[in-house]
């Protein structure tokens, strides 16, 4: 039998694993991960070391155990076990980030020389942006003619289901997944563990869940973070727990709703973000509208530390940070407001705040991250307006008119009425709670004036 190694990256599953079938067919596999950030612009943040620990552990249990962990040079490691165990092939999946698009080019080349093949396939993405273009081959800057014009009308690949049989190569296990050191010393993370079951089954689970009790009013209930109306997928999709597949063609088959096409379009964001990263490498660190380039941010420290802790004053922008602190995860409503908030009212460089989700998120995510802060910006290329300033205040009025986010994220100020908790500095509560840090009309006023005349 022929012998491969599959090398998992961003896909730790074996369910829905095109990769995994591929590798698997007719051979014997050593299943791989190699912990090399060594090529990397952006090392993972802390929050995500965290989720891909415990994806990893899952993994290896599906994987009978047979997972083999390596810490250090991809090219020498796989080298060195192509040599020890007479490797013909090594499977990986395909990237969209240019990092890793020249990382692996090279490889290729390095494997190519010791006569071993390295296969890659697309388990990521539901379209390739490589296929994607507009009539003019030019990449489409746009979502919409992007998702409604092109995308919709190429099915995406049926999941593949599951490899029925899995024969590994005798080996050693030459390491311990503790020997990858991804969980810092002192154990902050130790609040995520009783809110996450970090498995395949765990996603599956929330998929059938939200498909049963949730989608349904998905349109309208996706805006009320105290409701919960979205599917919490993210991180398992980041880490690939969960094909995006599957998820696209369980939801397509449900009968046809605004709803279940609402849903299947925020797929579509997602799409859009990777397929910008791909064409548009560059808006990883620049804005993608250059007259933002000398833009001069006044990015005050003070404020910054205020909106990080949630201590801005604006209990819906504080509600969203701490929700973000608590759990590693933030409503996707929370994210325009406590973006816009940084960047238009405190008038912040975008990259700090993508900084600083990016440690801080479970889900975060390179492609998704990035487009996300520049379209809240405005200096993405199918961005937010720079007039759309969002007012935390209406905004918490609209959306959480009842105060169960607020209240369940700041709890020291739940005594409050319901007017004043959305303002409370208009009472004389004494209640431990800071002071707004700046006069929200007057900062919008400020930075329309300022972006206007860009
Ligand atoms: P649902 O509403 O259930 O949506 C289903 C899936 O669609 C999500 O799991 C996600 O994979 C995808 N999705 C939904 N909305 C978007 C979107 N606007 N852009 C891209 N994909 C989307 N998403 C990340 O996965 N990682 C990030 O690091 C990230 N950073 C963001 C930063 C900012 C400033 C903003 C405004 C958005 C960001 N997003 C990011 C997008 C979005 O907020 C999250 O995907 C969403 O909140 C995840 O929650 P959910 O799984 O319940 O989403």
């Amino acid at each position: 039998m022929k012998k491969n190694i599959i090398l998992f990256k961003n896909n730790l599953r074996v369910n829905d694993n095109p990769v995994l079938k591929a590798a698997s067919f007719e051979s014997l596999l050593l299943p791989v991960y190699i912990h090399d950030e060594s090529y990397k612009t952006k090392k993972l943040g802390s929050a995500s070391l965290y989720f891909l620990y415990h994806s990893l552990k899952s993994l290896s249990k599906s994987l009978d155990y047979k997972l083999q962990f390596f810490k250090g040079d991809t090219c020498q490691i796989l080298t060195q076990l192509v040599k020890e165990h007479n490797i013909e092939c090594i499977y990986v999946e395909e990237f969209f980030d240019r990092e890793e698009i020249d990382f692996f080019d090279k490889l290729k080349s390095t494997l190519y020389k010791i006569n071993v093949k390295l296969k890659i396939i697309n388990s990521q993405l539901l379209w390739n942006p490589k296929n994607i273009l507009k009539d003019d081959n030019t990449p489409y800057k746009v979502f919409s003619p992007f998702y409604k014009r092109k995308c919709i009308f190429i099915t995406p690949e049926f999941p593949v289901g599951q490899v029925s049989e899995l024969n590994f190569i005798d080996s050693k296990l030459y390491n311990d997944i503790d020997s990858l050191s991804l969980l810092s010393k002192y154990p902050w993370y130790k609040k995520f563990d009783q809110q996450y079951d970090i498995s395949e089954n765990g996603a599956l689970d929330i998929l059938s869940n939200f498909i049963i009790e949730k989608i349904h009013n998905y349109k309208v209930g996706r805006d009320y973070p105290g409701e919960y109306f979205n599917s919490k997928l993210s991180p398992f999709i980041r880490f690939g727990l969960l094909s995006i597949n599957r998820i696209w063609h369980e939801v397509n088959s449900l009968p046809e709703s605004p709803s279940r096409n609402h849903y299947l379009s925020e797929l579509g964001w997602r799409e859009f973000s990777y397929y910008q990263l791909y064409h548009f490498p560059e808006m990883a660190k620049k804005n993608l509208q250059n007259k933002f380039d000398n833009y001069e941010w006044e990015n005050d420290m003070e404020y910054f530390e205020a909106w990080k802790m949630g201590n801005t004053g604006y209990p819906f922008v504080d509600a969203g940070m701490r929700e973000l602190w608590k759990t590693g995860f933030m409503h996707n409503r929370l994210r325009m407001i406590v973006a816009s908030f940084l960047v238009k009212n405190l008038q912040i460089d975008w990259r700090l705040g993508e900084e600083w989700f990016w440690d801080c998120l479970i889900d975060a995510d390179y492609a998704s991250n990035v487009a996300g802060w520049q379209w809240a910006a405005g200096t993405g290329v199918d961005a937010a307006p720079y007039f759309r300033i969002f007012n935390p205040i209406l905004q918490g009025k609209k959306f959480d008119a009842e105060g169960k986010y607020i209240k369940t994220y700041i709890p020291e100020i739940s005594s409050l009425d319901i007017k004043t908790l959305h303002e409370p500095w208009t009472q004389n509560h004494g209640l431990d709670y800071p002071k707004p840090i700046i006069d929200f009309k007057q900062s919008r006023n400020k930075a329309l004036s300022l972006y206007s005349s860009l």
